[in-house]
């Protein structure tokens, strides 16, 4: 196919879009590819499709590679089926709802689970039906509180979501499999560097899932990595909890008065000036901070509860986000926030700046509870023997020696802190490094959530009523654009990967001569019939400068310049990102772009 310049739908600019905060999303933006409609909706163009169609083709072929089959659902669905999943309200304001003229309620689905179950279940009742693994490339509906970087994090974006459905654990294990390998392949023929790493799995529920994050400084997310192969989101990390310790010796802890001291800062000075420690001084890891802090519930409740951590370390509530639903046995993304001034008047036990566990010295006591009855969850650094400054819960006083499992107890041990460079890997693999990536797909094993609130079951081997277990794997399509977009450009525009470039070969005719124009026509013609996809700024009237700069800006791989060489039979042959030109005998132009373009 040749595409030409002079009635190709498209008008670079040179100017960037204002609200353009990356790379990616300038360059898409002035190459023509996208427009903006609506913060996070973007109209896609001609050339937007043609990239977003050979990202398509390679994923299709990895997913028939694995067997699984496509499917189309709608994006507009009945709000009943997530009614029964309680997602209706677990999304909270995450989702686009809407109503028809009879007043009945809608949404524009956020991801499938539920439709792909309902289907399953609507047209298979036997093990031997399965194993069943169905995709769709099809458009998603997030209302994301920050949209951003352009196609990176839209409100409208296409998602590649497929779903896997067997009969048993084992079936289930390699449906995951068979996917994991898929994504890698498909991140691989994108040219697009993915690391997998360990996830949670959030608001999804079940066990196992792994995200397949791209490395770059943009990226919303941190994951860390040790020497030895250890990976996993931030989310996921796990503590390496230290042993437990005997407190049999430990002497009786004590009340002082700390006047002033309602920072970890000021606690130490004060601590190293008039309690001072034998042989080293006091430091904030000496110190247990107790820190106020709100869950806000998929219902738009609110609980208050105190969690207690080394007074070095910093809380991470989106580490807390990814488990406090469990504790507090609520479904859905449950967010956490730091408690208001108005939360605290609530709870008149609560001496801000001194706040400790529930104090009954000598006795266990279950959290703050005879204080102020709320839930205490406690870092895993926390363990039974580990001996602590901390508040004693009346204003301008520390209790010092206070021992964990002998003079206070927790409802709950919660990963409260931030991971640190230089924490250890849970798998004994080394320290730990941080690093940002985007998150390109994700891979889930949800087991029977779904199935069993849908009562998706079939009838098993021996003829007995079993529930299907199943899979859910993402991978962001319209992501993928504009990640490899962002890893591969330069200051002049995009320098797309092969794979998924809108053309193989940009032909560019400069100058005014007629024979010019019919060399450039005959060698775009002859490589379209050598099966190639032809770029050609067939432009008259436009000067040289102005085409170059467009061909640099759409980042096709090859530039070839019919220009002035043509009187010596020569044209040059442009690597778009080296920038390095060869000079090529006309006649041998096309065996020569040929072994290039396959090669
Ligand atoms: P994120 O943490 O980036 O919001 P997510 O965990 O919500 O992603 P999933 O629900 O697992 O993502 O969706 C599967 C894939 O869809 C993601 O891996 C990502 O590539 C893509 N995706 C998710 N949200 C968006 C969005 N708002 N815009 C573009 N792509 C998205
Ligand atoms: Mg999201």
């Amino acid at each position: 196919m040749v595409l030409r310049l002079s009635t190709l739908f498209l008008r670079t600019l040179r100017e960037d879009p204002a609200e353009a905060e990356v790379a990616s999303h300038r360059l898409l933006v002035r190459a023509g590819y996208i427009r903006r409609a609506a913060p996070g909706i973007y109209s896609w163009l001609p050339l937007g499709l043609k990239v977003l169609g050979r990202v398509e083709t390679i994923i299709r072929e990895e997913m028939a590679a694995i067997g699984a089959q496509e499917v189309h659902f709608p994006a507009l669905l009945p709000k009943e089926p997530y009614e029964v999943t309680n997602r209706w309200t677990e999304y909270g304001d995450g989702i686009f709802r809407l109503q028809d003229r009879k007043g009945a309620d809608y949404l524009l689905a956020p991801t499938h689970e539920e439709m792909f179950t309902l289907l399953v279940k609507d047209l298979y009742n036997s093990y031997k039906d399965l194993p069943v693994s169905l995709y769709q490339i099809q458009n998603k509906y997030r209302d994301e509180a920050r949209p951003r970087a352009g196609l990176l994090r839209g409100r409208e974006f296409i998602m590649k979501d497929s779903y896997s459905f067997d009969i048993d654990d084992a079936g289930l294990e390699r449906s995951y499999q068979l996917h994991r390998k898929a994504y890698l392949r498909i991140f691989e023929r994108l040219g697009l560097e993915v690391i997998p790493v360990t996830a949670t799995s959030g608001a999804m529920g079940g066990s196992k899932s792994e995200e397949f994050l791209h490395p770059t400084d943009i990226g919303e997310d941190t994951f860390v990595r040790s020497a030895g192969g250890y990976t996993a989101n931030v989310e996921a990390v796990t503590t390496v909890v230290p042993p437990e310790l005997d407190y049999s010796g430990a002497p009786a802890a004590e009340v002082l008065d700390t006047p002033d001291t309602p920072t970890i800062e000021t606690l130490v000075n004060s601590a190293n000036a008039n309690a001072p420690r034998e042989g080293e001084p006091w430091t904030a890891a000496d110190t247990l901070k107790n820190v106020v802090l709100a869950a806000v519930l998929p219902t738009g409740g609110r609980e208050i509860f105190v969690v207690g951590v080394p007074g070095d370390r910093t809380v991470d509530l989106k580490r807390m986000e990814a488990t406090i639903g469990s504790h507090l046995e609520v479904g859905g993304e449950v967010a956490v926030e730091a408690a208001t001034d108005e939360d605290l008047k609530k709870h008149p036990g609560l001496v801000k700046g001194y706040i400790g566990p529930g104090l009954s010295l000598g006795e266990p006591v279950i959290g703050l509870e005879g204080s102020t009855g709320l839930r205490y969850l406690v870092d895993p650094r926390i363990v039974s023997g580990t001996t602590w400054i901390t508040g004693a819960n009346q204003h301008g006083k520390h209790v010092f020696g206070l021992v964990a499992g002998r003079d206070f107890a927790w409802d709950g041990v919660i990963e409260a802190v931030e991971v640190r460079e230089g924490d250890e890997a849970p798998d004994g693999s080394g320290p730990l490094q941080a690093a940002r990536g985007i998150e390109m797909g994700h891979i889930f094993q949800l087991g029977r959530l779904y199935t069993e609130a849908l009562g998706l079951k079939v009838l098993d081997a021996n003829g007995k009523l079993a529930t299907v277990t199943m899979g859910s794997y993402g991978v962001g399509v319209t992501r993928a654009v504009a990640a490899l977009a962002e890893a591969n450009h330069d200051d002049k525009g995009i320098i797309w990967p092969r794979n998924v470039a809108p053309a193989d070969v940009h032909i560019v005719a400069t100058g005014k001569g007629e024979e010019i124009f019919a060399a450039a026509e005959k060698l775009a013609g002859d490589l379209e019939a050598a099966g190639f996809d032809v770029m050609y700024d067939d432009r008259p009237k436009v000067s040289p400068g102005v085409k170059f700069g467009d061909a640099e800006l759409i980042g096709v791989p090859t530039i070839v310049v019919v220009g002035r060489g043509l009187a010596d039979g020569v044209i040059e042959v442009k690597d778009r990102r080296t920038g390095e030109a060869a000079s090529v005998a006309v006649d041998e132009a096309l065996e020569h772009l040929r072994t290039l373009l396959n090669g």
